[in-house]
């Protein structure tokens, strides 16, 4: 699937689950419970609302395997030595990054740094927003440099609003996890599958090659607009009281 099919995903499914998830023992902080309407004792609609972005960020980690990847130039050089470091660890694209392990390792280890280490829970925040930024198209087309500079100013501004909002991420790794996991979702439903189950080889797909064909008619002209409308559905639904 396209980048920006899967940052849309994942920003869908933060929206649909979080309030329920916020509701889990260990991922909230007692000190800022909102207390009416669907988000009660959940998150605060900033949070909601980088939380959607952060899950759609990490939606986008997956496909770290794979350094040709526009997403591996969201920072410049940085993203691109990262993304290589992944390709060579996980066996090369749609390996290990694709599968229920990664997504489980990743959401625990986000959630220990977020506990843990504000600094590297600020370095993963930032990258998250920069990758969900680049996948919906922020940036130049066809200048690198360019691009990396808007998308770090845009990352910048957005980490420092959340900051002056008062958004805690004691959530972090609940969102890194539903977004790895969302990916890997959607490329099962393309229509050369993923390895869920890695170490074990066998891809899984849908069956009678039904599966989308990446980046086609079906992808761009349907999938991306009904995506969109969702997202504003709801947001709408989850912010605007009734
Ligand atoms: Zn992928």
């Amino acid at each position: 699937m396209m980048g920006h099919t899967h940052a849309m995903t994942g920003a869908i499914a933060w929206l649909g689950l979080a309030p329920p998830l916020a509701a889990l023992p260990l991922v909230n902080e007692t000190t800022r419970f909102v207390e009416t309407g669907i988000m009660a004792t959940a998150l605060s609609p900033a949070e909601l609302i980088a939380g959607a972005i952060i899950c759609a960020g990490a939606a986008m980690l997956p496909d770290l395997d794979h350094p040709s990847a526009t997403i591996a130039q969201t920072f410049g050089p940085v993203t691109w030595m990262l993304s290589k470091a992944v390709a060579w660890l996980s066996g090369g694209h749609r390996g290990a990054t694709h599968s229920l392990v990664f997504a489980v390792a990743l959401g625990l280890g986000a959630h220990w740094l977020a506990g843990t280490y504000p600094i590297g829970r600020d370095i993963m925040v930032v990258l998250l927003i920069g990758l969900a930024l680049r996948a919906v198209g922020v940036g130049i087309p066809g200048n690198k440099l360019g691009s990396a500079m808007i998308n770090i100013g845009l990352t910048a501004g957005l980490y420092a609003v959340f900051f002056s909002l008062g958004v805690g991420y004691a959530w972090l790794g609940l969102a890194v996890g539903v977004g790895c996991l969302i990916h890997v979702v959607g490329d099962c439903m393309t229509e050369r599958g993923c390895p869920v189950l890695w170490p074990l080889s066998a891809r899984w797909l849908l069956p009678w090659k039904i599966g989308i064909k990446t980046g086609k008619k079906f992808e761009q002209k349907i999938l991306a607009p009904v995506l969109s409308v969702a997202i504003v559905g709801l947001l709408f639904w989850r912010l605007v009281p009734v």
